[in-house]
């Protein structure tokens, strides 16, 4: 299986977690949230074929770390992937909005010149605002929206606009996210656990815990869990030869 959106970086023990992702044979995407993070992370997949580390700046941090943008472009040319990335729309971030736009704007133009990259995208209370930023940068690559949560409106743009999504356990354990997922093409979603920020319950989630998506999606299809990891393995085939 695959996880499409985890910070391996900032679990305590990410060797252990690494070896453990290699043993399973999970595939990975390693994202970051600061340009200065991406070469000790990409470090921790060294000799693993099947983890590759994005090249971030996470909405959240974008007003501390701007001064980073330089370094991200520096960076950009030894990635396919980018992420994390996006805006953070939530109340304590309202001061930011401006910073957050122009790290986003640049990072997207930046993308866009180097020719495109599989981005994972943040997206939180600020959905029509990244779909806005997305359809003006429209050569910047394939957007996967990480834990969607917007309108069926917002929904709907997201999908005519080519993007993907993937999904996981924490927002598949709400009856909102269950419904937001339900909608999105089934041939455009992927699974992730956005581990170890995301917890089910007490626990943090680890990257293997994709296989709880797999028996929430197999719920939410009526399909058999074989079918949906084929469509799964088959979409990440896809996304990956586009
Ligand atoms: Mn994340």
């Amino acid at each position: 299986m695959m996880d499409m959106h985890c910070h391996l970086d900032l679990y305590k023990n990410p060797h252990q977690i690494v070896a453990k992702c290699k043993e399973q044979g999970l595939y990975i995407l390693s994202v970051t949230t600061t340009p200065k993070a991406w070469s000790g992370t990409n470090a921790l997949a060294l000799g693993c074929e099947r983890i590759r580390t994005a090249l971030g700046l996470h909405p959240q941090l974008a007003h501390e770390r701007d001064n980073e943008l330089e370094l991200f472009r520096t960076l950009l040319p030894s990635t396919k992937y980018v992420g994390e990335i996006g805006l953070e729309g939530g109340k304590e971030f309202k001061p930011y909005r401006q910073q957050q736009l122009n790290v986003f704007r640049t990072i997207l133009r930046n993308v866009e010149s180097a020719g495109g990259r599989i981005m994972s995208i943040h997206s939180r209370s600020a959905a029509t605002e990244v779909l806005d930023e997305l359809s003006k940068f429209s050569n910047a690559g394939t957007p996967i929206l990480h834990w969607f949560s917007g309108n069926k409106a917002e929904l709907d743009r997201a999908i005519a606009l080519g993007c993907w999504f993937s999904v996981g356990p924490a927002m598949l354990r709400t009856k909102r996210g269950i419904a937001i997922t339900s909608e999105i093409p089934k041939e455009k979603l992927l699974p992730e656990t956005d581990g170890p920020f995301a917890m089910m319950g007490n626990n943090m989630l680890m990257p293997w815990d994709v296989n709880l998506v797999l028996r929430q999606l197999s719920n939410i299809w009526e399909e058999d869990l074989s079918n949906v990891q084929n469509l799964l393995l088959s979409n990440f085939r896809s996304l990956l030869t586009k």
